[in-house]
């Protein structure tokens, strides 16, 4: 019921409304015993928008969807090998706001701002203040796409893309679909897993109309974060002519097992949405306790490849500094 009256908010409210006080979270969800674990951070602070707090199970310590959004004390342990910006992201930039490392793709940032704050996130120190595009960028942007051929897909990343207005959005696409090279625009979205409702009849209406392809990559880690409704959206989603594909990040203690794998690759596959991508963790700083050995992710595999048919097992992926593309894990190095 609670959950019912939570999704009937436009969205908009919704990411208002979101919980940002730790006492308020676990006394919702009837956690006071994890007090002694938590801590207020001064950066990256809690937020999580109650449609997803209501996917979460009151009373379990160990809820996956939690571990992903309770700032835990051991973040604040420093563990060498993790930094600030492990995918050394600051350094290919050719205008502010753009990400040249792909040969194809640029990677256009423009928000700084999400939903919810992921633990593991990767961009968690990321400056956006220093990397947002500034006024006069678009004309900047046309520009070096148009001068370099090669680009024919942008990928609207984040912060997350579906965090802006409508007509904010639908003006960025009217750029980008004016540029003639442009084949595809890619969407990278958390948005649909923690307030579905930001896939409204209008956005749905746009993106169905576009000239380019359109493919909105969302970023599921677990099945219990697609509940009937959030499956709806989706499915209302694909049948706009959106592709749909998923890319997850392997999480120690949240979906590093094969049951959870298989059920969130099935649970995907029924909401119309393909395994893409299952990414180690990138080492960022604060989020070592997330991360899972390389060699477990290995055999992990192996098991979902003899579990899942082809079509539902995701590219086991590394992202490295300074490779043009995500590198695939050796999944025969058991070293
Ligand atoms: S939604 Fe994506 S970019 Fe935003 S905090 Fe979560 S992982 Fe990071």
């Amino acid at each position: 019921m609670i959950n019912h009256l939570i999704t009937q908010k436009n969205w908009q409210t919704q990411l208002s409304e979101a919980i940002t006080s730790i006492d308020e979270l676990l006394e919702l969800l009837k956690l006071e015993s994890l007090r002694s674990e938590v801590y207020i951070p001064e950066h990256f602070v809690l937020r999580v928008p109650r449609g997803f707090v209501a996917k979460m199970t009151v009373g379990d310590v160990d809820d996956p969807l939690l571990k992903q959004v309770l700032p835990n004390k051991k973040e604040q342990i420093a563990v060498t090998g993790y930094v600030a910006d492990p995918l050394s992201e600051n350094t290919h930039n050719p205008v502010k706001g753009l990400l040249h490392k792909y040969q194809s793709r640029v990677l256009l940032t423009i928000t700084g701002a999400c939903a919810v704050h992921c633990r593991y996130c990767f961009r968690q120190h990321f400056d956006y203040s220093a990397n947002m595009p500034t006024a006069d960028a678009k004309e900047h942007i046309i520009n070096y796409i148009s001068a370099h051929p090669e680009i024919n897909e942008v990928i609207l990343s984040g912060g997350d893309p579906l965090n802006v207005t409508n007509r904010r959005l639908f003006s960025w696409l009217d750029t980008l679909e004016a540029i003639p090279q442009l084949t595809t625009i890619r969407l990278h979205t958390r948005l649909p897993l923690v307030i579905p409702a930001r896939l409204d009849e209008a956005l749905l209406d746009r993106l169905s109309q576009s000239r380019c392809q359109i493919v909105m990559v969302i970023h599921c880690n677990h099945a219990n974060e697609i509940d009937a409704l959030t499956a709806e959206y989706l499915q209302r989603t694909r049948a706009a002519g959106v592709t749909l594909l998923n890319q997850a990040v392997l999480l120690k203690g949240i979906n590093d097992s094969v049951t959870v794998q298989t059920a969130l690759s099935q649970r995907l596959f029924a909401a119309g949405v393909l395994p893409y991508y299952l990414h180690v963790l990138d080492k960022v700083d604060g989020a070592a306790h997330f991360d899972s050995d390389e060699r477990a992710a290995i055999q992990l595999y192996w098991a979902l490849l003899a579990a899942l048919p082809g079509y539902l097992v995701p590219k086991l992926v590394r992202e490295l500094p300074n490779k043009p593309f995500k590198v695939p894990i050796d999944i025969y190095n058991e070293s």
